[in-house]
């Protein structure tokens, strides 16, 4: 398969996740600013003794990487080994959950300007 610029691994993920964010579906093929937000993200981060390998890599926008950051979806597993659709199923949720309280506080500003203008 050809790869244009992107690595072999980059490709994989491409494919293996249809060209968009594993945690909120953007599209990262439908424009310029979609596509800079493409990046391969660790499912269990680096610093938690996640792998560097594809079991352990989903292709994230930017946005939901920040967001995600460190935190460990395996935290949310006892005595179970969840398999990589769980995983990123779980770091979905707590992304979502992110992501509505950040439009909560947005909800706030706007609020606050319109009261002051
Ligand atoms: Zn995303």
């Amino acid at each position: 398969m050809a790869t244009g610029h992107w690595g072999k691994i980059e490709a994989e993920l491409a494919v293996d996740f249809d060209f968009k964010c594993a945690y909120c579906d953007k599209d990262l093929l439908a424009s310029v600013d979609n596509y800079k937000e493409w990046q391969r993200e660790h499912i269990v981060p680096s610093s938690e003794g996640g792998a560097e390998h594809m079991s352990n890599f989903a292709l994230s926008c930017r946005t939901c990487n920040f967001i995600k950051g460190v935190w460990n979806p395996l935290t949310q597993f006892q005595n179970v080994t969840p398999t990589k659709a769980e995983l990123i199923f779980t770091a979905r949720k707590y992304i979502e959950q992110k992501r509505f309280e950040t439009q909560e506080d947005i909800n706030l500003y706007l609020e606050l300007i319109e009261q002051y203008s």
